[in-house]
């Protein structure tokens, strides 16, 4: 059963890795960091081992399992392109979204240098692929807007940036290439407080441009309180899906047992 999620912008989320370390200022608050850190030392669950770095080759073959085509954020819970990721495991990782081409996957990073050069390389075929989407997240200019320029550089068929926690005042956005836009402020305990100019200016970049543009919410503390109306409008575009057929289930088992096995050998993370 597909792990579905509260998060606005997609349908559910797979995890073939689970934690992360922390890099720029938009990990301060990390969800998913709290969140795993909860279950550390708790026998048997998946967050176990709190928030540190690892593989999980068992859940590498999940999408192949879902026989109905869904909007798939990929490592909602660590990032697919932190260093101690082997690149044989992320290669894995990019032929199970080749293989499972009837979902659209949101591959979001903030190694967007690891990403741009992977993508040149050995994840070229998934580069061009229409239903696999590659993200930047940006929080701020002096993190936040290099990234971009990594994106940009990257032969990535579909590009788009998550700019949450929103942290200050952008500027102007380079936006060539760019396919999709979400913007978001910081939710929970020490929220960051977000100024509705600087969303403003994001949606009327975007607009100006034609990039689709989605607020997913003000946040704060008690981000329900706050909800995800920008000057009385609700902003919920996507860029356009690819729509893939779905193969057999003999078939997709069949695969999901060879992805499986695969990654179950010889696989270890970097200390
Ligand atoms: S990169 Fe993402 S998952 Fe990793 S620590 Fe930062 S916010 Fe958390």
């Amino acid at each position: 059963m597909a792990s579905l999620t509260k998060i606005e912008w997609t349908d559910a989320t797979w995890n073939p890795i689970r934690g992360c370390s922390k890099i720029s200022p938009g990990c301060k608050h990390c969800y998913a960091e709290r969140f795993a850190e909860r279950f550390r030392g708790v026998k048997g669950h998946p967050f176990e081992q709190g928030f540190d770095l690892r593989i999980v080759p068992e859940k590498l073959a999940e999408p192949l399992r879902w026989n109905t085509p869904k909007m798939v954020f990929v490592n909602s819970m660590s990032d697919l392109f932190h260093g101690g990721v082997p690149q044989s495991y992320i290669s894995q990782v990019a032929s199970v979204m080749c293989a499972a081409r009837w979902h659209t996957y949101q591959v979001l990073t903030k190694r967007s240098a690891r990403m741009r050069d992977l993508l040149h390389g050995p994840l070229q075929e998934a580069a061009g692929e229409s239903h696999i989407w590659w993200g930047v997240s940006v929080e701020d200019k002096k993190y936040g807007l290099p990234r971009i320029s990594d994106l940009q550089a990257a032969p990535a068929s579909v590009r788009f940036l998550s700019i949450e926690p929103l942290l200050e005042d952008l500027g102007t956005i380079p936006l060539e290439g760019i396919s999709w836009v979400i913007v978001g402020g910081e939710s929970g305990p020490g929220a960051r407080p977000m100024r509705e100019e600087w969303v403003i200016s994001i949606r009327e970049q975007c607009q100006a441009v034609g990039v689709p543009f989605f607020f997913k919410q003000w946040g704060g503390v008690r981000k329900k309180n706050n909800g995800r109306s920008l000057q009385g409008e609700t902003h919920s575009e996507f860029p356009t899906r690819t729509h893939n057929p779905i193969l057999s289930a003999v078939v997709r088992m069949e695969s999901a047992c060879e992805f499986e096995r695969a990654a179950s050998i010889n696989i270890r993370i970097r200390a």
